[in-house]
């Protein structure tokens, strides 16, 4: 029984990262639907659909045999997750300089420009050329 198990996973994909977040993610999905239904309806069964998709496509995507292409959705999920996780630190970082600098975005390239505090209104060049005028 065991045996028979085990080879129904060989050259399949199996659960990976991607798999995983969509399992939970349609579980909390359908937990949500039970929650909301006695409030809302509709809502209720639209998460109860997005969490039955969700879960459906966790196990299709456990049991597929295109390991090649599955592998690259996880890796696309992957550089996502890194992407927001280093956001997210970069934002930390700010918070913990707010004390002694202003930080603007620049509308230009988006990208943050620090400046120091209390130097009144200046003018704040960016790299890529853009110029802006901001009380610090
Ligand atoms: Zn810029």
């Amino acid at each position: 029984m065991r045996e028979k198990f085990n080879n129904l996973f060989i050259g399949r994909q199996g659960m990976d990262e991607f798999s995983k977040f969509l399992f939970w993610a349609g579980c909390a999905h359908i937990a949500l639907s039970c929650l909301v239904s006695s409030f809302v309806g509709f809502l209720s069964s639209l998460f109860m659909f997005l969490g039955s998709f969700m879960l459906i496509l966790s196990f299709a995507r456990a049991f597929s045999r295109k390991l090649q292409q599955r592998e690259m959705e996880n890796a696309v999920y992957l550089q996502y997750l890194d992407k927001k996780r280093r956001e997210r630190a970069a934002a930390k970082d700010r918070r913990s300089q707010r004390k002694d600098f202003v930080f603007f975005k620049c509308p230009g390239c988006n990208q943050y420009l620090r400046v120091p505090r209390g130097k009144g209104k200046i003018h704040i060049n960016c790299r890529c050329g853009y110029t802006m005028y901001r009380k610090t």
